[in-house]
């Protein structure tokens, strides 16, 4: 079932931001994984009889979005909507990234409860799998009271990562850095908001915090929603080594200045793509591949750079087996192209005018999960596929 080859790919983008384009027309997966890569007479396609006819799309990782704000199971009391994961599958996302569960109704706010969130968060989220899209949550948001023995514990039982220092009662330097330095110690990943204060009761917080708090990832740099002043930003560039995230429910101008900015300090490598949604700017199911558009058209990105910041540049910060098209990874893969009706001529193109690309197909570990997105425009080639999904 997980064992599928797929031919006539017409380039492979693999999302590595040190080698963006591969060399080759075929992808072999066994057992959910990565098999092969190359060319399709040069590859062992023996004991493998699901194949699927690219038809000359693109083969990109499955995209990661690396800001997004669930609560529980597939269901957002944000927008009090059902399905946005699944909906968001359909734009190509094939993992989410949990930046705290802050919208729980009746969301504890002393060290107690802020545990129990994080640490049911991380264990339902290790199991929950809406249509296969992979997730990372139990993102803890720190409150007073935390003692340096709670990460510990909270590492244990399974929490990775720190959601956006600035929506909750800790934000001044002084009570983060030293649970930043305590959560970073067990392995955790630290978010920061920055920028204006995003909703009634959070905080403004820009570049004096952020280098002092020295979060792993300054969040929505370009504003989440409210951008914070450019200077901040390229001071987050030039005196620290943070990733520098870009989400859609942001300020569009700044998406593209900054990713310009990024270029002129040889910082891609560190750009990061997200949504931050579900959120009071709503539920963006093409999210991420608008704000690959947005760094590709207006930042003046290469555009297969823009899919490496929506993929392997975030799966590097979080040590995935995922998001770059490598033998031995997980198998989480799109088809994509250019959408009917554009002026560009495939997915990559597609990006650099600023359209977003048709998604053709959406496979995780080598499951196929959407044959023609619901979501996307439909694409000028079409993907054969031929059993039913
Ligand atoms: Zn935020």
């Amino acid at each position: 079932m997980s064992s599928l080859v797929i031919t006539r790919i017409g380039q492979i983008v693999s999302g590595a931001i040190e080698q963006p384009l591969l060399a080759g027309d075929t992808v072999v997966v066994r057992a959910g994984r990565i098999a092969a890569i190359g060319h399709y007479a040069d590859l062992d396609t023996r004991g493998i009889d699901r194949v699927i006819d690219a038809a000359g799309c693109q083969l990109w990782p499955g995209l990661i979005d690396s800001h997004t704000h669930p609560v529980t199971g597939d269901y957002t009391p944000r927008q009090q909507m059902v399905g946005f994961i699944e909906s968001g599958l359909h734009g190509g996302v094939t993992r989410i990234i949990s930046a705290g569960e802050v919208h729980l109704p009746g969301r504890p706010k002393d060290a107690a409860g802020t545990k129990a969130l994080a640490i049911v968060g991380a264990k339902a989220s290790a199991v929950f799998r809406p249509s296969g899209v992979k997730i990372l949550a139990g993102s803890l948001i720190l409150e007073h009271g935390l003692v340096e023995a709670d990460f510990a514990e909270l590492w244990r039982e399974g929490v990775r990562v720190v959601g956006e220092i600035g929506l909750s009662g800790i934000y001044r330097p002084e009570d983060a850095r030293p649970m930043v330095e305590w959560a970073r110690a067990c392995g955790m990943t630290v978010m920061m908001h920055i920028g204006g204060a995003s909703i009634p009761g959070s905080s403004v917080l820009g570049a004096r915090e952020a280098l002092a708090i020295l979060p792993d990832i300054a969040s929505h740099t370009n504003g989440g929603p409210t951008a914070a002043p450019i200077a901040d930003i390229e001071r987050i560039i030039l005196e620290s080594e943070m990733m520098i995230e870009l989400v859609q429910a942001g300020n569009t101008q700044r998406a593209g200045a900054i990713a310009r900015m990024a270029s002129r300090y040889n910082a891609l490598h560190r750009v990061i793509i997200g949504t931050d949604t579900p959120s009071g700017t709503g539920v963006i199911p093409l999210g991420v591949l608008r704000t690959m558009a947005w760094v590709a058209s207006l930042g003046e990105v290469a555009p297969a750079l823009a899919v490496a910041m929506a993929s392997g540049n975030t799966a590097r910060l979080y040590k995935l087996d995922e998001g770059v098209v490598r033998v031995g990874n997980a198998a989480d893969l799109l088809l994509v192209d250019a959408p009917i009706g554009s002026e560009a001529h495939d997915a990559l193109a597609t990006l650099a005018i600023g359209d977003t690309p048709a998604v053709a197909a959406v496979i995780i570990d080598g499951v196929v999960r959407v044959n023609v997105s619901r979501n996307t425009p439909g694409s000028v080639r079409k993907v054969r596929i031929p059993w039913s999904v």
